[in-house]
């Protein structure tokens, strides 16, 4: 089979006991690209994550992975806290059942690429920084080469250097190599940075409703790019909905829409529902 790999989701709806949090999710991703999920905190974006990763029975709609391989992020670093951080990042490696010199010579070389230094790797994970630790847990995911690597809001914790540096390592671990990237974020200019294809979701139910197409290749972004296309981003109805931001854009921003944008809106992938709605809570 020489079709590239891919995760298709189709008419996905999830339900927690009576309380509906996704309905009728549809969206694909393809072998080297990184599509990102973006919507206020509550809209389902970790719930779909993990349909996705198979954490979560699919209970209507369909979920298909064409990944064979596939390894996941976190918000929090979730660290074996008995464990050194390079036994930390060799973990998926044991559970392969690689031999321990190989897993070891991997899990200390990406390690080292991700700017932690052989004396952090013989530390437990609270004598590490949140940054370090950050740091790990990325390193635990991509010491798996994954075909598909699914990212739930993993550097929301970080100060804004050192989000810049992972995004940097992240993007060059990427180039390398064709993985799916499935990422989950709240922060459009983290979206912006790093994605190729924008999905814009609004809460209660969690529901798709635009879908952004993204044009310079994300290591090919500088500053000036990123800012003048989160803002025509935060300008977009679509946006402004699922945010619960005021339907007006404010006055000062107008010179920014006129700019080109590197992004085009390519569908409204379903009606945008006002929000708040006032039927339905959460
Ligand atoms: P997001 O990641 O976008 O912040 P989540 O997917 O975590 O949103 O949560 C969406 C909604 O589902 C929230 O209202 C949350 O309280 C609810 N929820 C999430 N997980 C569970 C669970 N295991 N049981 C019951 N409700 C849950
Ligand atoms: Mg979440």
């Amino acid at each position: 089979m020489s079709a590239s790999p891919r995760l298709r989701v189709s008419g996905v709806s999830h339900a927690f006991a009576r309380h509906e949090v996704l309905a009728g999710i549809d969206l694909e991703l393809e072998a080297g690209r990184i599509v990102a999920l973006v919507g206020p905190s509550g809209c389902g974006k970790t719930t779909l994550l993990h349909l996705c990763a198979g954490l979560l029975h699919v209970d209507e709609g369909t979920i298909e992975n064409g990944f064979a391989t596939q390894a996941s992020m976190f918000q929090q670093p979730r660290l074996l806290p008995w464990k050194t951080a390079l036994d930390n990042v060799a973990l998926g490696l044991a559970a392969a059942g690689v031999p321990r010199g190989e897993r070891e010579r991997r899990a200390r070389e990406l390690a080292l690429r991700l700017g932690l230094t052989a004396v952090d790797l013989e530390r437990f994970p609270h004598q590490l920084s949140g940054g370090m630790q950050s740091r790990v847990s990325l390193a635990r995911a991509l010491v798996l080469d994954p075909q598909l690597l699914m990212l739930d809001e993993p550097f929301s914790a970080l100060d804004v250097g050192l989000k810049e540096e992972l995004y940097g390592l992240l993007l060059a671990h990427l180039a390398a190599r064709r993985m799916g990237v499935l990422m989950i974020t709240h922060d459009l200019m983290e979206a912006v940075r790093l994605s190729d294809e924008i999905l814009v979701m609004t809460p209660r139910p969690g529901r798709i409703v635009a879908r952004f197409e993204l044009s310079l290749a994300p290591t090919q972004r500088d500053e000036t790019w990123i800012h003048r296309n989160t803002a025509y981003l935060l300008q977009q109805p679509a946006v402004r909905s699922s945010f619960g931001l005021p339907a007006r854009v404010p006055q000062a921003a107008p010179a920014i829409a006129d700019e080109a944008p590197g992004l085009a809106q390519v569908s409204p992938a379903a009606p945008v529902v006002p929000f708040p709605r006032t039927a339905s809570r959460c």
